[in-house]
């Protein structure tokens, strides 16, 4: 009855669910010798999120950027399942995981339930749009690699449009209109990408429509990139100026429609600002997976942002069955991949601990059974003596260190070639930015790259560019 799982009766199941930058981490790190390990995602691939952006412009190719779950597991000792499918629900009680294949294509069976001894629950976070009409219907997101593609897709039909011989200047104006929702670290890189495509490429190919191009970046607070150090800030919103990007903060997004954005303006007056396309980077909140499963914790679970956890990411309210990781957990720590991913190594660490205290408990079962069997005094001698070995070695394993997040420092593209990093130096932190910024970005993130095939890839479509310029084709 179809591929089985890696059921050995003789160990524990972990089902890890999610396939992106925790489940991914703890996957390459994780001893699967020690359990029955099963993941599950709708997605049979790791994006590397941070240079989607880059993507969205045509500077990478799609498939430079993911990493296929299979090719981390197929190294591992032994077998790991690897099933496309959505987590639908989760029971806390049972221990069982309800998911569905939701692709295109199904067998006979596309639902069914799993149990589980350890649930690692690393399915990250979904778009926020707060409920403001037209965010769904009209916006494009930055978040998956689908959405990189459509925002492809419709700047490139924006420009067609505009080429289109008799447009009248204000439909041009219009068209020709990008606006970015959301001063955070998306918005700004994909700002920047954005930038970068309109002066490398399209002045080449579209050089009657290039310079007419306006990109608007709208932030609700006071200043973009609020987690980066002022003088950061202060750089980027000049390098914008100079790039003729327009920055408006204090400003508010209340509705996006078809042809146009919405906006409160400080002084709390409305204004309609036509435009062509509306890219929404306002931020992330939990899937509704997720806020079912809280809720059938009331007690334990009360913070709305997401799944409260203990220091070692057992999920409050479980009885330590539930890990929950990265974007879906609601800590002190910021929403990155830098934290997901640590959090995803120190559980394979985690889970090494107990696979070891569990092999030592039967051990010591085991030994005070014989304890009273054995006659010989040589051998009672070393029965207590691993007795006690083992007692020692349970005592240094009771206890599991919390998880510590180390901050390797904040990292943005802004365009032209210029990117800004606050990095944490000798107790202190250093602010730096412009071009020698940029290329210590380009190459931390080519190492932050999970293998050698994706920093081959990605290294090459650089070159490509850098040599003839991005593709300005558009995939219908
Ligand atoms: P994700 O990486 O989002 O993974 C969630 C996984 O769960 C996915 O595989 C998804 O398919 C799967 N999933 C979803 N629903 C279900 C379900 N129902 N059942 C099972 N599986 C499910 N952070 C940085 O530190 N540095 C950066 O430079 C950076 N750049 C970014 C750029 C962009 C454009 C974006 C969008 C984010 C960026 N981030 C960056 C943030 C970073 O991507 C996230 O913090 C990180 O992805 C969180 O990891 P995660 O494992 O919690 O979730
Ligand atoms: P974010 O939450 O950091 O920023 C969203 C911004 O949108 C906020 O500043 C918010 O004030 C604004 N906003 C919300 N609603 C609005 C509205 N209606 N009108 C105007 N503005 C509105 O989201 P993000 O940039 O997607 O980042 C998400 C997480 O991923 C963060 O933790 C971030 O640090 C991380 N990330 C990091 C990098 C990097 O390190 N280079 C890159 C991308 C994302």
């Amino acid at each position: 009855p179809g591929p089985q799982l890696p059921f050995d009766k003789e160990k524990k199941t972990v089902v890890v669910l999610g396939s992106g930058w925790g489940a991914t981490s703890l996957l390459k790190h994780l001893d699967t010798e020690d359990y029955n390990v099963v993941v599950i995602s709708p997605k049979n691939y790791f994006l590397f999120t941070p240079l989607l952006p880059s993507v969205a412009v045509g500077t990478l190719s799609t498939r430079s950027i993911l990493q296929p779950t299979r090719y981390i597991t197929r190294h591992k000792t032994r077998t790991v399942s690897v099933i496309e499918a959505e987590a639908k629900s989760v029971d806390p009680v049972a221990k069982t995981v309800t998911f569905t294949d939701n692709s295109e294509i199904q067998g006979e069976v596309s639902t069914t339930t799993l149990p589980y001894d350890y649930l690692v629950y690393a399915v990250g976070a979904e778009v926020q749009t707060f409920g403001i009409p037209g965010v769904r219907e009209h916006a494009c997101f930055m978040k998956e690699l689908a959405d990189a593609e459509r925002m492809q897709r419709q700047f490139m039909d924006c420009l067609e449009s505009a080429a289109f011989p008799g447009q009248s200047q204000q439909e041009l104006d219009r068209l020709l209109h990008m606006v970015v929702v959301g001063g955070g670290p998306t918005g700004v890189e994909l700002s920047g990408e954005l930038h970068d495509f309109l002066e490398d490429d399209l002045k080449s190919w579209y050089p009657e429509l290039a310079g007419k191009v306006r990109i608007t970046l709208v932030e609700a607070l006071p200043s973009v990139l609020p987690m980066f150090s002022k003088q950061l800030i202060d750089y980027t919103e000049s390098t914008f100026k100079e790039s003729k990007i327009e920055i408006l903060t204090k400003t508010m997004v209340k509705e996006v429609k078809p042809k146009s954005v919405v906006l409160q303006n400080p002084d709390k007056s409305i204004v309609e600002v036509p435009c062509g396309m509306v890219v929404w980077a306002a931020g992330n909140t939990g899937r509704q997976v997720t806020k079912d499963l809280i809720a059938q914790l009331p007690s334990a679970q009360t913070n709305r942002r997401g799944i409260a956890v203990d220091e070692h990411m057992r999920m409050d309210g479980t009885d330590g069955s539930i890990f929950a990781i990265g974007d879906c957990t609601a800590t002190s720590y910021a929403p990155t991949a830098q934290v997901a991913s640590q959090q995803g190594a120190y559980l394979a660490r985690i889970f090494k601990q107990m696979a070891k205290k569990e092999a030592l408990v039967a051990r010591k079962a085991e030994l005070s059974a014989s304890a009273n069997q054995v006659t010989g005094e040589e051998e009672k001698k070393a029965v207590v003596s691993e007795l006690a070995s083992v007692e020692k070695q349970l005592t240094k394993l009771s206890k599991l260190r919390p998880f510590q997040y180390s901050h390797q420092g904040s990292l943005a593209y802004i365009g032209s070639e210029k990117a800004i990093a606050d990095l944490p130096f000798m107790n202190g932190n250093v602010a730096t930015g412009g071009v020698a910024t940029f290329l210590f970005w380009r190459s931390a993130y080519l190492s932050t790259l999970f293998s050698l095939r994706n920093r081959v890839l990605v290294a090459n479509d650089w070159m490509k560019v850098k040599i003839f310029g991005r593709d300005v084709s558009r995939d219908a």
